[in-house]
């Protein structure tokens, strides 16, 4: 049924009805009203999530226009080092994104389409461009983990000149000395430290801060100092026998397996549920040389709580099972086990119970966790000094302890310019149709291609990454939550239209009244299915997957789309 002509007479234009309040502050332009910030946050949960605050649909929709190099660019301005990421994130917004919600499917695959960026961007180096001239001013960051790095990048694009103490023969931190080849190629590490450097900071390894320089000179050298040291203060478990040969810290390990090469012995238990756990125990069975279908019960992972508690990325447990590791849960070690001063086993007590079991070993890797080495910064009350990254916030994960370095590589600049220079912002620019079409909601998450088992080895990337053709429909998964769609209810004439293409049932809704909090969210809504009862016809964000089905059914181009971006850009000042 058509009901243009009916509703037409039932509303002249004049008097159709508004929503109560707009979502946004403006139509086009710069938003800097919190309506505005709420409105990202509640569109767009995967930018919500990352740490870093990566525009993510900006970048996956590179992707799918097979825009690779500006996908990289993308992240390289939001997150410093989008290879890196791609491989080894610990992805938190893909538990966030959208597609992922119940009858949805499954959530993008965010982290392996950054790495499709970086795989099959141009080959050479990327410099993002200075945001300011240079200042005059100079800081010294502690330690070259990814957040010193971060921090450092950012600091020498606001005019700032940066030097970077490491005490490590190369830069990277965690990055060489707590990630295995097999997951994070070393080219790839150098390749965008170099994108780091060529910016213009240094970094002076061999370089250990009150051992080769003192402290002070670092703070007579500089007008600001970040320490951004990591965690490299390993947790032991106080347990009986811990000086016995054999019983080695995870880090230590896994260090020696990459750089002078290591052994191990013939029954290896590895303690611990985190990603350092995982990457002990597949480096240890590489040791032993080519993987074959079984370990023969020689390689146990034994962690004191449950399954659902490991905070490793699924694919990290599915690896596990690839490369017969087993993992056993509800294992509270409670001693190291010696005949005559030689390590021979470990006993457990099975979590939450009195029952305890002993097991033979004879290398014990302990990946049971590590803080920071605050000891010599605690009596330091100079405000030239800042913290960043795990060494502020204790042991996190990459993109949190970059997300915390940017923020401090702001708090910086601010202290040595005495106000904010760069402000963010909401950008609004309305859009032509983004090319999105229902069939891309069914398409299936692509998985990762990966190395057979008799090819994997200490060095060989197991993931192989995806072909173009993948990388682009992954992408094209995406429901671009950042664009808006909106019935301009003075152009509506209420016809059906709209209703009838709609893929689900309550992304497009016959309203009575709509109201909104001061945030711009609508609260609640009274939907009817009587024509006669209807005030207006309304598009709910968080139903809408952007298909386009509605802009293309509507007869007199109703409905309108917004592109909103989160921007952090320079404060222009206006002349007097
Ligand atoms: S669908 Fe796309 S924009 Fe929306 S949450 Fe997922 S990745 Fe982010
Ligand atoms: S674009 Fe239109 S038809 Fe498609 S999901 Fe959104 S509101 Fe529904
Ligand atoms: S938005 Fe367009 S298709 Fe939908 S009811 Fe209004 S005029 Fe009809």
């Amino acid at each position: 049924m058509d009901l243009t002509g009916q509703l037409a007479k039932l509303f002249k234009p004049a008097e159709r009805p508004h929503p109560l309040e707009a979502e946004l502050s403006i139509q086009e332009g710069l938003g800097r009203t919190q309506k505005d910030f709420d409105w990202i946050e509640r569109n767009i949960p995967c930018q919500k999530a990352c740490p870093a605050g990566t525009d993510i649909p900006a970048y996956l929709t590179a992707i799918a226009e097979d825009r690779f190099d500006d996908a990289y660019r993308i992240n390289l301005r939001d997150n410093i080092f989008p290879g890196i990421l791609g491989r080894v994130c610990s992805r938190p917004c893909e538990s966030a994104c959208r597609h992922g919600y119940e009858g949805l499917g499954d959530s993008v695959a965010i982290c392996a389409s950054k790495r499709s960026a970086s795989d099959q961007k141009q080959p050479d180096p990327m410099l993002l461009d200075p945001l300011f001239p240079s200042t005059g001013k100079t800081i010294g960051i502690i330690g070259s983990g990814v957040a010193g790095l971060a921090a450092a990048r950012n600091l020498i694009r606001l005019g700032h000149a940066v030097t970077i103490y490491e005490k490590h023969t190369e830069p990277g931190g965690m990055l060489n000395q707590g990630i295995p080849e097999f997951r994070l190629p070393r080219d790839l590490i150098q390749q965008e430290i170099e994108q780091i450097t060529a910016l213009g900071v240094d970094i002076l390894c061999n370089t250990e801060i009150g051992k080769t320089i003192p402290l002070e000179h670092l703070f007579n050298k500089h007008d600001a100092l970040i320490a951004a040291a990591g965690t490299l203060k390993p947790n032991l478990p106080d347990l009986p026998n811990a000086q016995l040969t054999g019983i080695r810290h995870g880090l230590d390990f896994l260090l020696e397996a990459h750089t002078t090469g290591t052994t191990v012995g013939e029954h290896v238990i590895i303690i611990g549920g985190g990603y350092t756990a995982m990457d002990c125990a597949r480096t240890a069975r590489r040791l032993g040389g080519t993987l074959i279908e079984s370990n023969n019960g020689k390689l146990t992972i034994y962690y004191r709580r449950k399954k659902e508690n490991i905070r490793v990325i699924p694919d990290e447990l599915n690896e596990l099972e690839h490369e017969f590791i087993p993992l056993e849960c509800d294992a509270t070690p409670l001693a190291y086990l010696e005949t005559n001063g030689t390590l021979t086993g470990i006993r457990f007590q099975r979590t939450g119970t009195t029952e305890t079991f002993e097991i033979p070993a004879d290398t014990i890797l302990l990946a049971t966790g590590q803080t920071p080495d605050t000891e010599w910064q605690q009596a330091i009350t100079d405000p030239r000094l800042f913290l960043a990254g795990d060494y502020a916030t204790g042991a996190t994960d990459l993109i949190s302890a970059i997300g915390h370095a940017k923020k401090i590589a702001k708090d910086v600049d601010i202290f040595l310019m005495g106000k904010p220079r760069t402000e963010t912002a909401i950008q609004v620019e309305t859009t032509n149709p983004i090319g999105r079409t229902e069939a891309m909601d069914i398409v299936p998450r692509q998985f990762m291609p990966t190395l057979k088992l008799q090819e994997r080895t200490l060095t060989t990337e197991v993931e192989t990454g995806y072909p173009t053709a993948t990388a682009t429909s992954e992408a094209e998964r995406c429901y671009r939550c950042n664009y808006k769609f909106e019935i301009e209810q003075d152009k509506c004439i209420k016809c059906d239209w709209c209703l009838k293409a709609k893929p689900h049932e309550n992304c497009i809704l016959m309203l009575k009244e709509i109201t909104y909090n001061e945030e711009g969210k609508a609260l609640e809504w009274e939907a009817t299915e009587r024509v006669r009862e209807m005030n207006l016809i309304w598009i709910d964000s968080d139903a809408c997957t952007r298909c386009g089905a509605c802009v293309n059914a509507c007869p007199v181009d109703a409905i309108s789309l917004q592109k909103i971006t989160l921007t952090e850009q320079p404060i222009i000042e206006e002349t007097p």
